[in-house]
């Protein structure tokens, strides 16, 4: 495993030992291989750790480059397999939409490059959550480009204590919900969708493409990764009624364009499948926007009862 040590997780041997998936970034320390609580929606069945592992991919998939393309109008993918990373286009520079790990900058650089972009002209550098799999380039993004890094201020504390080699993290602007950030004639919405990480963020914009506007969504992520403790949570004693206010959020949202932290959350690979193939663009996708939505809900649920349950009931929301 290649992975770098970061401070912010102690246990990460064990993770590893336990998981195998070299996502131990996302995981509590307590993590096992549980399969969890089982879900289905809409003709979709996962247990816990599957939904996991459609998100996380394995290791592999974390760090191969998926082919750069555009999704519709000015925005770009150009993340891996299973970690997504996107790139608004403006005529005052691009905005780059989550730096995953660090060894991955690379891979997006050449990403940025193949699609007739400058790496260098990236401006602004946000972020998904603070989670590194998601945001531990950020130091070397803001190294290579000067570009500005914003950050929801309930992540703030997290991201400081995520130093790849010891580099500190850079936060320029904190945001805090429903915050704008406009540059080029673009305006991007910071909404706090918390649950996942306590300033988890999803990402709102309007996009042209051929004469129309549409609802682009990056869906922040609404996971409820293994090991995680929704009941008897001593250090976020709420986060029950953080995911429901997510859900809240996310479900208020208008959606157009689904697109998330990690590619599965709006099957990317069967889309770029059919892109290829020509119109109508399937990136298109309001329907797929609340099944996702359907499915993550149901885990959530799923896990809180059997959390309660497991307690003896009462606890939790
Ligand atoms: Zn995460």
């Amino acid at each position: 495993m290649k992975t770098p040590m970061i401070g912010l997780f102690g246990c990460v041997a064990a993770a590893l030992a336990v998981l195998a998936l070299g996502a131990y970034a996302q995981q509590a320390p307590n993590a096992n291989r549980e399969p969890g609580p089982q879900i289905s929606v809409d003709g979709y069945t996962y247990t816990q750790l599957q939904l996991f592992q459609r998100n996380v991919g394995a290791a592999d998939d974390q760090s191969t480059q998926f082919p750069a393309h555009k999704i519709i109008g000015n925005i770009y993918y150009v993340g891996t397999t299973s970690l997504a990373s996107f790139l608004v286009v403006t005529p005052q520079g691009n905005i780059l939409i989550d730096s995953t790990y660090e060894r991955n900058v690379a891979v997006i650089q050449k990403s940025v490059e193949q699609l007739g972009f400058k790496f260098s002209d990236i401006k602004i550098l946000l972020g998904s959550h603070a989670h590194a799999d998601h945001m531990e380039g950020d130091a070397l993004v803001k190294q290579l480009t000067g570009a500005q890094v914003m950050a929801m201020a309930e992540d703030v504390p997290a991201l400081e204590a995520m130093k790849p080699e010891g580099k500190p993290h850079p936060i320029d602007r904190v945001l805090h919900d429903r915050d704008e950030v406009k540059l080029g004639g673009m305006t991007l919405v910071a909404h706090l969708t918390p649950g996942h990480t306590r300033g988890c963020t999803t990402w709102t914009m309007k996009i042209r493409d051929s004469g129309k506007t549409y609802n682009v969504v990056i869906i922040g992520s609404m996971g409820v990764n293994p090991g995680v403790k929704l009941v008897n949570n001593s250090d976020v004693p709420n986060l029950a009624e953080e995911f429901t206010r997510g859900f809240k959020v996310m479900r208020s949202l208008p959606c157009d364009v689904p697109l998330g932290s990690h590619p599965g959350m709006y099957r990317m690979q069967e889309k770029y499948a059919k892109l290829k193939q020509g119109d109508p663009n399937p990136f298109i996708d309001p329907a797929g926007y609340k099944i996702e939505m359907d499915i993550d809900e149901a885990m959530f649920h799923a896990v809180l009862d059997q959390q309660q349950k497991a307690s003896g009931g009462g606890a939790g929301l």
